[in-house]
């Protein structure tokens, strides 16, 4: 089959490999829309993941079925299923303590383009099938839907880490796809005021309708002085990291209320340790949480998500800047991602085979 793989650090190209193989619970399917993520910028230019090569890119995607495992039961050939980024062994004990996004180890939910070959291909394989497709519902776009995979879950992922509740004056750090779902989230949970940090124009503008409150451009100087002046000096109740870099949990702990917390997404590219600063965390009293984490995946979470999309509650489709049609234009697609002009939000790849 043909497959857009990173062919080495820093390349990525078209190959040839064998068709996967399906086990009895899992399922092989053909992508009918594909969407490339930062974390694929990520694995091939920043060495994310170490050095592959071969490995095909992809976790975003919806699919058809074209083949399932003797002991799959709500499945069959033909179904269309969103597929989310992450997968988890549903038997594992990780899972059972609440973490499958770790199951069978730290980050071992995220198999696609890591353990495993992603879904850039003709034919992808997804474990678990039973505990990983969702059936595409009637209504939902399969365009629309791949925002469900990572965005949508992903973003939401940063306000229930950090617990968001209602009246909660909220940052959010970043307003790229996963920031701008980050504000969805922080709404839906109730926040009051919600200050997005970000600077491209499209992402401004989504972010007000996705209903941030302010908007604070962190390229006009510090962050936390910004919000501080907008504040009043009080600070804020929580902040949701979707962008930045390691100074920016320095930042957050700043701004924060003592009783504040963090939820972090954003994937930490460089260094070896995280700063806290030790005064501004009350010397380690002052009740300032710092949660981080992979988002959960699995199938219920896409069920529950293509509900709040079919019940209006959140319109991942605004997401969706560039479209491409035709399952070669995933590489065109890509390298979008990877140069991120100011008018992109996120682009999508339909495929008719
Ligand atoms: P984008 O690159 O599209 O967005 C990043 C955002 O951060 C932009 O709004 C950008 O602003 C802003 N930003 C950049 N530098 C700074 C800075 N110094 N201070 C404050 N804000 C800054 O990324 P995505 O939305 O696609 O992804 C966000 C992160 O989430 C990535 O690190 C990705 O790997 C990670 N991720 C994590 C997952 C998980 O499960 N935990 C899953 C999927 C993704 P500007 O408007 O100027 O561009
Ligand atoms: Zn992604």
């Amino acid at each position: 089959m043909k497959a857009f793989a990173m062919l080495g650090l820093n390349k990525t190209g078209w190959i040839e490999k064998d068709r996967p193989a399906c086990g009895p619970n899992d399922a092989i399917l053909r992508p009918i829309a594909l969407a490339p993520c930062t974390s694929d910028v990520h694995t091939v230019w920043e060495g994310a993941i170490g050095d592959r090569k071969d490995l095909i890119l992809g976790h975003e995607g919806v699919g058809e079925i074209v083949e399932v495992g003797e002991l799959v039961r709500d499945f069959k050939v033909g179904d269309v299923c969103i597929v989310p980024a992450i997968t988890p062994d549903w038997n594992s004990v990780e899972a059972q303590d609440g973490y499958q996004m770790h199951s069978g180890g730290m980050l071992g939910g995220w198999k696609f383009s890591n353990i495993k070959d992603g879904m850039f291909a003709e034919f992808f394989h997804v474990n678990d099938a039973d505990g990983n497709l969702a059936l595409l519902p009637e209504g939902l776009s399969p365009e629309t839907a791949t925002m469900l995979s990572d965005m949508v879950p992903t973003g939401f992922h940063a306000a229930e880490l950090a617990g968001v509740r209602y009246g909660d004056n909220v940052v959010v750090v970043g307003i790229g796809p996963v920031g701008l779902m980050a504000v969805r989230g922080a709404v839906l949970k109730g926040a009051a005021r919600i200050f997005a940090v970000g600077t491209r124009p499209n992402c401004v503008a989504v972010a007000k309708e996705y209903g941030a409150t302010d908007i604070i451009n962190y390229k006009n100087g510090s962050i936390v002085d910004q919000v501080m002046e907008l504040t009043g000096g009080a600070g804020v109740d929580k902040v949701l990291q979707a962008g930045g870099t390691v100074d920016t949990f320095d930042e957050s702990i700043r701004m924060l209320k003592p009783g504040g917390a963090i939820g972090n997404v954003n994937y930490l590219g460089s260094g070896e340790f995280i700063k806290i600063p030790r005064e501004e965390w009350g010397v380690g009293m002052g009740h300032k949480m710092i949660n981080a984490g992979l988002m959960p995946g699995g199938r219920r979470r896409m069920e529950r998500l293509a509900d709040m999309v079919l019940a209006g509650r959140v319109d991942p489709s605004k997401l969706l800047t560039h479209r491409f049609e035709g399952f070669d234009s995933i590489e065109e697609a890509l390298m979008l991602m990877k140069d991120k002009p100011a008018d992109l939000i996120k682009p999508v790849v339909s495929i008719k085979w």
